[in-house]
């Protein structure tokens, strides 16, 4: 009583029922014009990016300002009982604000370092 008619392999389906013409399938849709993206994680240093409006590799030019990590840190130190001197530090330490990468050549923000 059991049936076997069911246990055939799958090779049908493993890849040779494509003709060759189908590759194209396979490309996603890209623009005529593809210059590289930008990254999705930038260092805390300059870095070497595509700009899109000078259309130009650049090294970019980085600006460390307070951002919203660095008055967390400011607002904890106040909590904590820290002196009013203290809740400054955060804003003179570099590494604890964030990072704002700028194209040398047209001053264009191409992208963000946060903190948080
Ligand atoms: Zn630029």
């Amino acid at each position: 009583m059991v049936m076997q008619q069911q246990q055939q392999p799958g090779m049908i389906y493993g890849g040779q029922q494509m003709p060759p013409g189908t590759m194209m399938m396979m490309v996603p849709v890209q623009a005529p014009q593809g210059p590289p993206p930008l990254p999705v994680y930038w260092p805390p240093h300059p870095t070497t990016v595509h700009c899109p409006t000078c259309n130009t590799m650049v090294n970019t030019t980085t600006v460390k300002e307070p951002g919203l990590g660095t008055w967390m840190i400011a607002g904890g130190l106040c909590i904590v009982g820290c002196s009013f001197g203290c809740c400054l530090i955060p804003f003179c330490v570099d590494s604890l604000k964030d990072t704002m990468h700028m194209c040398p050549q047209c001053n264009r923000v191409l992208g963000m370092q946060k903190m948080v």
